[in-house]
């Protein structure tokens, strides 16, 4: 059906262009569909692409500004981010179809990174391929937060602290553990509000400062529901930021048991020793001679009137020389090497040939294996 009234003619050449479905009622005929495929071609871009690109990456944290703010991109290097920007920067030429690209990264020096991008795909039926080119500037700067940092600024402050003792190095290596993982979610969640711009350890335990009052109190909370003990909170100081805005600071002070998980105590309620299990509320363990469950009283709390016999960690791991009956065993003692008879709490396995033991004053105890003390934090 090709007669001279419906056919067309390329305005640029002149040529005679094949027949050409007409577009549907209401549609703008697009110019570009009446040019031959020679001109049409002819300055055809499959790819469009910026001369260059600039992106101003913060050394500290790697955030990359885009528009007028700063975004965690979670890139590796910077040639993550010059993938990254140089992808949402390309145009593909709409009609394209089977669009298929690959881009390869070669690093010119230490803050230009060369794009090179190769498209193809099909417009009008015949496949296309294109490379082009794209330097990536990398410009360093600092973003807002990490300034922040640098300027020390904080809105809340965690100071742990243990009742009637000092943090343990575990304790103090967790809190700051338990404060960063915290901070790593908020992050995770695109919150650039969260970080930590201070740890500092001091005789009595870690202080960190933290980005805002309702972060220090997660953090706060979640290090007592872990490590037992309690939090008090106190406004300590109020100030005006360069806006004249008040600015509220609040000191959270954590008190970490003053028996933790972990500790061996005498209540002095005639039972014998127990190996702490709990802190939270009230205290919780297992009596060393029976493996009866301990629990302080309501009003005792996490601090009940008792005597500190020492901690898993001084555990000995010695012989069982015999089993004597349901309540008694016999074992080395771990400094004597002396056959001794000590209580046997059910938790003692008869088949075992070492156990872990206790000497205090109260006299030698088998602890439970790793378990009760570690696994009910
Ligand atoms: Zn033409
Ligand atoms: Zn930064």
């Amino acid at each position: 059906m090709t007669d001279a009234a419906s056919r067309e003619f390329c305005p640029r050449c002149g040529d005679p262009v094949p027949e050409r479905s007409e577009p549907l009622p209401g549609q703008p005929r697009d110019r570009d569909a009446v040019l031959c495929n020679a001109c049409y071609f002819a300055d055809f871009d499959l790819v469009d692409a910026p001369d260059r690109i600039e992106v101003q990456v913060c050394s500290g944290c790697g955030a990359v500004h885009r528009g007028n703010r700063w975004v965690d991109v979670g890139a590796e290097d910077y040639t993550d981010i010059a993938v990254d920007e140089v992808s949402s920067a390309l145009g593909v030429h709409l009609e394209a179809e089977g669009v298929e690209w690959g881009i390869e990264a070669e690093q010119v020096d230490q803050n230009t990174i060369r794009m090179h991008c190769h498209f193809s795909g099909v417009v009008r039926g015949t496949y296309v391929e294109e490379r082009v080119t794209v330097p990536v500037l990398i410009a360093r700067g600092t973003c807002d937060r990490c300034g922040r940092i640098a300027g020390g600024y904080y809105a809340a402050e965690i100071q742990v602290r243990a009742d009637d003792r000092t943090p343990t190095t575990e304790e103090r290596t967790r809190a700051v553990e338990i404060a960063e993982a915290y901070i790593a979610e908020r992050e995770a969640t695109g919150d650039r509000n969260a970080f930590i711009s201070d740890v500092t350890g001091t005789d009595d335990g870690v202080d960190l400062k933290i980005s805002t009052n309702q972060m220090g109190g997660g953090i706060a909370r979640r290090i007592t529901r872990e490590l037992g003990g309690s939090v008090e909170e106190y406004p300590t100081l109020v100030t005006e930021d360069g806006d004249g805005n008040e600015v509220y600071r609040v000191t959270f002070a954590v008190r970490l048991p003053r028996y933790p998980p972990g500790t061996v105590v005498d209540p002095g309620d005639g039972d014998g020793p127990v190996l702490v299990r709990s802190a939270r509320r009230r205290l919780k363990g297992v009596r060393l001679a029976t493996g009866a469950s301990y629990e302080a009283a309501y009003d005792e709390g996490i601090a009940p009137d008792a005597r500190r016999l020492g901690t898993r960690d001084d555990a000995a791991e010695t012989t069982v020389v015999t089993v004597e009956d349901d309540h008694a065993v016999q074992v080395l003692d771990p400094e004597t090497y002396e056959a001794k008879t000590i209580p046997r709490p059910d938790y003692f396995d008869p088949s075992a040939e070492t156990v872990p033991v206790l000497k205090s004053r109260a006299g030698l105890h088998i602890l439970p294996e790793n378990g009760p003390g570690d696994d009910d934090r």
